[in-house]
């Protein structure tokens, strides 16, 4: 029988994900087909998995804390953090998992000298992504616009500023954990912050994918190594394949395959 995937999101018509798993399930030879849902209401997540029988599903933007509320078990990262990107279906019960966090750990392990992290954004990637750092023994700093959802942070007891309140100091990895540059041209944060981080840091990161943000190129005119949000994204999708197929299949098996969708 085969087994049905899907990605939940709103909007989801750009997602990299059907292709990523639909190549590794062919490769695989894991009879599997991973499809798209365009997901308006996302207290409706847990009917339509059952409804059409889903085995498995990633969730995007802004569905995540809705799937962490639709799951009947959640692994201890995700109840941590309270956001959900993976779930899995078995005899009739949500299983949830977040493996957008432990992506983004996968993803700056190449900057192997970095301890200090700064975080232009608070939002739900920056949040997962914080704790797990922070777990990892990195030293993360939040910088957000609005000081409202630094209140979370602050509770956790993350050193955390606005834009006003900012202190420059050195950081390893300055990452660009906002939606700024996505579909727009701007920067996370005022420039005049940037050129106060920027020439110290070892690397600029920014999660948005598959292009050249204003904040990269920012970086890259300081001369500093810059990544994209790729490796994060093929990372999780790797780990959430992994939770997909009930750990047949290596992390390295499973890469091999799937990044074939990131070169260009
Ligand atoms: P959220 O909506 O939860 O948070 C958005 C954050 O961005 C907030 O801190 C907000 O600040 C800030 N922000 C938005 N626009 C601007 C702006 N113009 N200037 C300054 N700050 C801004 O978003 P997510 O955490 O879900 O997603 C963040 C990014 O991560 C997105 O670009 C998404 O595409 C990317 N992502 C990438 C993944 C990957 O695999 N590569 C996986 C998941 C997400 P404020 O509080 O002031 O509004």
């Amino acid at each position: 029988m085969k087994h049905l995937f899907t990605i939940f999101g709103n909007p989801v018509s750009h997602s990299k994900s059907p292709m990523m798993h639909n190549l590794a399930f062919q490769a695989l030879n894991y009879n599997g087909c991973y499809t798209r849902y365009h997901l308006e209401d996302g207290t409706q997540l847990r009917q339509k998995f059952f409804e059409l029988d889903i085995k498995g599903a990633n969730i995007t933007v802004p569905h995540k804390e809705a799937a962490f509320k639709a799951c009947d078990e959640l692994d201890s990262f995700a109840k941590k953090v309270g956001a959900v990107n993976t779930i899995v279906q078995k005899e009739g019960k949500l299983y949830g998992y977040n493996t957008d966090a432990p992506g983004f750990l996968k993803a700056i392990e190449t900057f192997s000298n970095a301890k200090t992290v700064l975080f232009l954004g608070a939002g739900g990637t920056a949040q997962s992504s914080s704790v797990i750092l922070r777990d990892a023994g990195y030293e993360v700093t939040i910088l957000n616009r609005s000081a409202e959802r630094l209140k979370r942070y602050q509770e956790e007891g993350f050193e955390t500023y606005t834009f006003e309140t900012f202190q420059a100091k050195p950081y390893d990895l300055v990452v660009n954990m906002t939606s700024a540059g996505l579909e727009d041209e701007s920067l996370p944060c005022p420039a005049a912050i940037l050129e106060s981080v920027v020439p110290t840091a070892i690397a600029c990161i920014d999660v948005i994918y598959g292009k050249v943000t204003p904040f990269l190129q920012f970086a890259q005119t300081h001369g500093k190594p810059t990544k994209d949000g790729s490796d994060m994204l093929l990372y999780q999708g790797i780990i959430a394949f992994q939770y997909f197929t009930d750990e047949q299949f290596t992390f390295e098996e499973i890469e091999s395959h799937m990044k074939k969708v990131f070169i260009t």
